[in-house]
């Protein structure tokens, strides 16, 4: 682990914060919702937790932020373990080449969305986790798992109910899709319900070091702190469709510059794993044209660049 790990983190991350500070191409602020509107394009955060559980963090990685579409990854974590694979009935595992809340191929494919991370595969995944339970029950669920996984002792992740009216008040897409979806039997459970967790879940609050302390399962083939959340095949599976679906159509060119596995939100925030190394949050809040953070996905091409931790590059 050492061999692998004996760059100084401390210093490269340092390094990356510092170079971020000064970028002018920073993206575009994603602007749909009010509450995420108003987040300043100057904020850049990095934490990285390494397999022995040292923390590295850099710039705001201690402030709280919307973490939106990267709360796909516990709910698809969550909807596995309630259901199984059965899962892959309703959802397909291959890269959309769409954008995220795209409708077209929705039609031609019979209501099966491509994979959990485009928004109509998220939405079938809490349609999934609804089940037999309300709403606000499914949403406790996954504040519970995610302040479980990030060893969150003091409760402080919890949902920004501001963005959540936000995102319930803009939905029109995403009600078109889950409506659409109900038309093909893929979704069961009342659309508002449906949407009502949808929404929440994107609402999630976090910081870079939580998140990046959330994502230690998928780093240790599933376990945390010597408990086991998932199985290893689960952990190694989940990983696999964040390389090739986590970034939407820009997730071949996310795999050539950063080559891990990685998911991102509109709020500007990174989760990205190298196996065995390393869980890494980033985040800042201008996007590019797919909805990925811009510096967000520099900063993790740098921290690839100085550690070698690519999986496409040879270990140890
Ligand atoms: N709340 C956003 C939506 O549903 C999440 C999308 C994202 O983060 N890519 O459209």
């Amino acid at each position: 682990m050492d061999a692998i790990a004996t760059p100084d983190i401390a210093g490269i991350v340092a390094d990356i914060a510092a170079e971020m500070r000064l970028s002018s191409e920073r993206g575009q602020v994603a602007s749909y919702i009010p509450p995420l509107a108003a987040v300043s394009p100057d904020k850049f955060g990095i934490a990285v937790i390494l397999a022995d559980g040292s923390a590295h963090v850099a710039g705001d990685a201690d402030e709280a932020f919307s973490i939106q579409s990267i709360s796909k990854v516990f709910a698809l974590t969550l909807a596995l373990g309630a259901v199984g694979d059965q899962l892959w009935q309703r959802v397909g595992r291959e890269p959309s080449g769409s954008a995220f809340n795209s409708i077209v191929q929705l039609e031609s494919e019979q209501g099966i969305p491509r994979n959990p991370f485009i928004n109509a595969g998220a939405i079938v995944v809490c349609d999934m986790l609804l089940g037999r339970s309300a709403p606000a029950e499914a949403i406790a669920q996954m504040v519970r798992f995610v302040r479980q996984i990030s060893s969150d002792d003091q409760a402080s992740i919890g949902i920004d109910e501001t963005v959540a009216l936000a995102e319930q008040d803009t939905g029109f897409r995403n009600m078109a899709l889950a409506n659409y979806m109900r038309a093909f039997g893929n979704i069961r459970a009342p659309v508002e319900r449906v949407l009502g967790v949808y929404f929440h879940f994107c609402a999630l609050a976090m910081t870079c070091r939580e998140l990046a302390l959330a994502g230690r399962y998928l780093m240790n083939g599933g376990r945390v702190d010597g408990h086991s959340m998932i199985t290893p095949s689960r952990a190694r599976r989940i990983n696999a469709l964040m390389m090739s679906c986590g970034h939407y159509d820009n997730s071949g060119d996310f795999a050539f510059r950063v080559g891990l596995p990685g998911k991102s939100g509109v709020g500007g925030g990174i989760l990205c794993v190298a196996p065995g190394v390393a869980s890494i949050a980033v985040w800042s809040p201008g996007l590019n044209a797919s909805g990925n953070s811009q510096l967000g996905t520099l900063a993790l091409e740098r921290l690839v660049q100085r550690t070698g931790w690519s999986v496409f590059e040879p270990r140890g």
